[in-house]
């Protein structure tokens, strides 16, 4: 099928929730695309963050195919050990307690509001708040959204959740002003990805955890984009001076097959019980399994350093391209800021027409969350296809 006739069948039959980039993508191989011509592409973006371990990696490919071979689904009703040996090494590579598996990042986020609001309910409070930083962005289901301060303010989509309030990004003394005796869970990205890759500062995570354990409140992080090795350690939180009481994940986590997970410490993950959640999806076998080889390729210290290193690497070779103002960012997760007068947009839409995929999170800034599994040749083709890209927009 044509490129036209596949906009125009999915004009005519997809909600219009998306603005597609006018490229057929057909086949994938690690940090490489292919688009219905035969064009090759440089994947700088992998999926926002979800093919950490390159396109279809051949043991993430094996394990899928072997468990969809021998059993796919038999609900929540019943064990299956992909299922448990994932809640396992989740909990046993982060924060100890137990985990609630899900399908995607939102529903993570959604166990974790159960939990933070359920937990506030024990403790006496009557109507428990959330807080958040404003830029979060937590997803797109109706708790997830009225936790993600910009979008929660889209009246047509209202009304929504109440008991969520947001203060400046970043800002550790307004942050712990907003949290008092009625405050669930502070609910915050340690590193904000949607809005423009954002590291929140250590201090603005110490108020963070010092204020809710002033007042019994859940520390909550949103790993959805930081964790699964995106900023060179497993979970982006072992890289500040702050534990949370739960993290959430997904994208990243099934190496393209969906999934997601809310990880708690042992006390925060005994607060549901049965009734309080489920998903009928949620931990299934095939899922599970390609989560289990995701994380056997990710939690790994050499690869991890590589993250770090390459990571640095990038960073630095950005910033030396003139246009480039800031780059922002930790391990792979990146930010760049281009300087005033640049339109981001369009520096993206020529580089796509290069062969390398980034995305543009807000007006200024190209984001670049490359597959972790990228080498140095790949890093250097990246920079000299920003770096040409950036030179032709200012000779125009
Ligand atoms: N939280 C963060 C930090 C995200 O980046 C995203 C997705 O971009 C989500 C939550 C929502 O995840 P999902 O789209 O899988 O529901």
């Amino acid at each position: 099928m044509r490129l036209d006739e596949l906009q125009a069948l999915e004009q005519r039959y997809l909600m219009q929730t998306y603005r597609r980039a006018p490229v057929e993508f057909v086949r994938g191989e690690g940090a490489l695309l292919w688009d219905a011509d035969g064009k090759e592409y440089l994947d700088f973006l992998a999926g926002i963050s979800v093919c950490s371990v390159g396109h279809c990696h051949p043991a993430v490919v094996e394990a899928v195919r072997e468990q969809a071979g021998r059993l796919m689904h038999v609900s929540n009703l019943f064990y299956t050990e992909p299922m448990v040996r994932l809640a396992e090494r989740l909990s046993e590579s982060s924060l100890g307690g137990r985990v609630f598996l899900s399908n995607s990042g939102a529903e993570a986020n959604e166990c974790a509001i159960k939990v933070a609001r359920k937990n506030a309910h024990l403790r006496g409070v009557e109507k428990p708040v959330i807080v958040s930083f404003e830029n979060d962005f937590h997803g797109r289901t109706y708790g997830a959204l009225s936790a993600t301060p910009g979008l929660a303010r889209n009246e047509a989509l209202g009304p929504m959740l109440p008991g969520f309030r947001s203060v400046p990004r970043g800002d550790g003394g307004a942050l712990r002003d907003a949290v008092g005796e009625d405050t669930a869970a502070v609910l915050i990205e340690p590193i904000q990805g949607e809005s423009g890759v954002y590291p929140i500062d250590d201090d603005a995570l110490l108020a963070a955890r010092q204020a809710c354990d002033e007042v019994g409140a859940l520390l909550i992080f949103d790993e959805i984009q930081t964790g699964v090795g995106r900023t060179g350690s497993l979970w982006a939180y072992e890289q500040t001076p702050v534990r949370p009481d739960v993290i959430t994940g997904a994208k990243a986590l099934g190496g393209g097959f969906p999934i997601g997970a809310c990880v708690a410490t042992a006390e925060a993950g005994a607060v549901l019980e049965a009734g309080d959640h489920g998903s009928t999806f949620a931990g299934g076998a095939v899922a599970s399994t390609a989560a289990l080889t995701v994380l056997d390729l990710v939690d790994d210290a050499a690869l991890l350093r590589g993250v770090r290193e390459l990571g640095a690497v990038l960073r630095e070779e950005l910033l030396q391209i003139d246009g480039v103002v800031e780059v922002r960012g930790r391990g792979l997760m990146i930010g760049v800021g281009l300087a005033e007068g640049i339109d981001a947009a369009a520096v993206g839409a020529d580089l796509l027409e290069r062969g390398l995929i980034v995305n543009v999170p807000e007006p200024g800034t190209l984001r670049l969350l490359p597959p972790l599994t990228i080498d140095r040749a790949q890093i250097e083709r990246a920079v000299g296809l920003v770096a040409d890209s950036l030179l032709s927009y200012s000779a125009a």
